[in-house]
């Protein structure tokens, strides 16, 4: 890194500014400093890991197996990292994270505790202008985007928020001290994934639990526990291989009951009811999340769908001892998976504990929230910690929030105004050198992140080193190549069912946000085809330009 000296002040100059140091970033810096780019990582967290280093609330971890959701980059790393269980927690998730960071000896470009105030681009010397909230301005060529899907937390707008008196918690911004909740009266509002993995933790611990919830969700249980010695020797065996499957896969994880298993192709309303229960039942006995790929006309076919959400009840209704409460708790009026599907470790039996209370705030909505508690109509339910597992401005929040300027004082909320438009979730128009990673546009919310982290990197890598071969200074998508993505998306996306119910992926969390389907539905495997399709034709869509006024800074060949 070198500094020079700007009118106002002493400027960082980089070759790539990289925001955000969750797994997208991590990769990303290693990437492009193996390239000879001059980089460095900006975070506002106090430490490396992102979503791992937020989420840090009890029971928190991922529902993708851990043999899965992790780098395949480099054999050596896959090899010699080792899980201890099937599923990572939040904890092990976020030593892997700073493991990765050691073992790859990031840290050096990493910058944390820092916040990004704006980041403007500059016509006259084609670089991105940042300024940290510190002063220190910061000038790069390349401006990269790795700040998450869901980093952006919603703001709780419920009235009354700011009066109450107790202790206030949110799951996406856990305190690194562990709250004690021993004899207290806690409360919960929301009841999406991070309220299921929450719950039963916290019921263990309260005097009481009682959690408000506007919409049940369909829960699988996770099926946590030790990973096996021989399933991981087997799969180590063969991780080229797997993540392979894992590439060519719908979600870009394959794992069910321990055997890599392809999407099955085949409709759920072709086949024999118990054929279609035999297809589910696997999928039970395996836990998590591969239900997305178990039938092709799930997320299509409401009578298909509802064959699914109707195994789920069946199996859901047992697991709580009160037929009233289990009525409150199991889905009944959208559509299984469009929602995003939960995996739990004892959920629903924690309602059977006489310390837990649910209340169901659709019927009757929270009035406010008093100094004391959460009144519901006359009723006021007191408390002396309240739980916000409210959710996230998912997928665009976290950039239409930043202050973003591009081309002629062009605001990123300006140009999201009526929902994202990216080129293949790649980058955007208006915003020249500014590469997005894991954003908008693509498929992660459905796909392995820290998979397609790598395949997006690897795709930005080699066309940057095209654009040096070539000595391009600048790229940015067309706004038709944005049109047509968009338009494509649009499409895929009009006949599923995700427009039935209020999900994130279409933004209808989030009070007067547009409503589109933010991410791809298309599938990885039409994603890579169309990305790889976009390079070999001179990376047809994006316009290139040689007008660099400052071109002495090219990194090292
Ligand atoms: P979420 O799924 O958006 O859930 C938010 C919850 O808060 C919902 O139950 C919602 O009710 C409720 N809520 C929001 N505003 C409310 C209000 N004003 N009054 C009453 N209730 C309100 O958020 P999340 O649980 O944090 O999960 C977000 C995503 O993060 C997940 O879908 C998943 O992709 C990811 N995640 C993954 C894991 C994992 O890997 N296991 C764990 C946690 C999170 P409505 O549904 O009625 O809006």
């Amino acid at each position: 890194m070198s500094e020079t000296n700007t009118k106002t002040s002493p400027a960082v100059i980089l070759d790539a500014a990289i925001i955000g140091a969750g797994f997208s970033g991590l990769y990303m810096l290693h990437r492009l400093r193996s390239m000879g780019y001059d980089c460095r990582v900006y975070d506002s967290a106090g430490g490396v890991g992102g979503t791992w280093y937020w989420n840090r609330y009890p029971g928190c971890g991922s529902d993708i197996e851990s043999l899965e959701y992790s780098y395949s980059f480099s054999e050596e790393l896959q090899q010699e990292w080792k899980w201890s269980r099937r599923y990572a927690s939040q904890v092990e998730l976020e030593q892997y994270a700073n493991h990765v960071a050691d073992r790859f000896d990031l840290r050096k470009d990493i910058q944390l505790d820092t916040r990004i105030a704006s980041v403007v681009w500059h016509d006259e010397d084609e670089r991105w202008h940042l300024t940290l909230a510190c002063g220190q301005k910061v000038i790069a060529r390349f401006c990269v985007m790795a700040t998450g899907l869901l980093s952006s937390p919603k703001p709780v707008n419920i009235k009354g928020y700011e009066n109450f008196k107790g202790e206030v918690l949110h799951t996406s911004r856990w305190p690194k001290d562990a709250p004690d909740f021993t004899n207290k009266r806690v409360g919960m509002i929301g009841t999406g994934s991070s309220a299921v993995q929450s719950i039963p933790f916290i019921a263990q611990e309260a005097g009481h639990l009682t959690v408000f919830q506007r919409t049940p969700n369909y829960s699988v249980p996770l099926n946590n526990g030790p990973l096996d010695p021989e399933y991981e020797a087997r799969v180590k065996g063969m991780y080229p291989e797997w993540r392979q499957k894992q590439m060519n896969s719908f979600g870009g994880y394959v794992s069910v009951n321990f055997q890599p298993v392809e999407g099955n192709p085949l409709k759920a309303m072709e086949v024999t009811p118990a054929e279609r229960e035999a297809e589910y039942e696997l999928r039970w006995k395996s836990g998590g999340l591969a239900f997305y790929t178990s039938f092709g006309d799930l997320l299509f076919d409401r009578e298909a769908n509802e064959t699914l959400a109707e195994f789920f009840r069946a199996k859901i209704r047992p697991r709580i001892k009160d037929p009233d409460l289990a009525k409150k708790l199991i889905p009944d009026d959208y559509p299984i998976l469009t929602k995003r599907l939960c995996a739990d470790t004892g959920y629903f039996e924690t309602y059977n504990r006489d310390n837990v209370t649910l209340i169901d705030v659709k019927e009757t909505p929270i009035t406010e929230i008093t100094e004391q508690g959460v009144r519901i109509g006359d009723a006021e339910h007191k408390l002396d910690t309240l739980v916000f597992a409210t959710g996230f401005d998912a997928i665009t929040g976290i950039l239409t929030n930043m202050d973003i300027r591009g081309r002629g004082g062009l605001t990123m909320k300006e140009a999201w105004s009526e929902g994202p438009r990216t080129y293949a979730g790649l980058m955007t128009n208006g915003f020249p050198n500014m590469l997005m990673i894991n954003g908008a546009g693509s498929c992660t919310g459905f796909f392995n992140p820290i998979l397609n982290v790598e395949y997006q990197g690897n795709w930005f890598a080699d066309m940057l080193a095209m654009m040096d071969r070539e000595g391009y200074s600048t790229v940015e998508s067309t706004a038709e190549a944005d049109d047509e993505w968009t338009r494509h998306m649009a499409e895929v996306a009009a006949p599923t069912l995700f427009w039935q119910s209020e999900n994130w992926f279409i933004g209808a969390n989030v009070p007067g946000k547009p409503r589109v389907m933010m991410l791809y539905l298309g599938g990885f495997g039409a994603y890579k085809q169309y990305t790889a399709d976009v390079a070999a034709h001179a990376y047809k869509g994006f316009a290139f330009s040689s007008t660099a006024v400052n071109k002495d800074h090219m990194p090292a060949k």
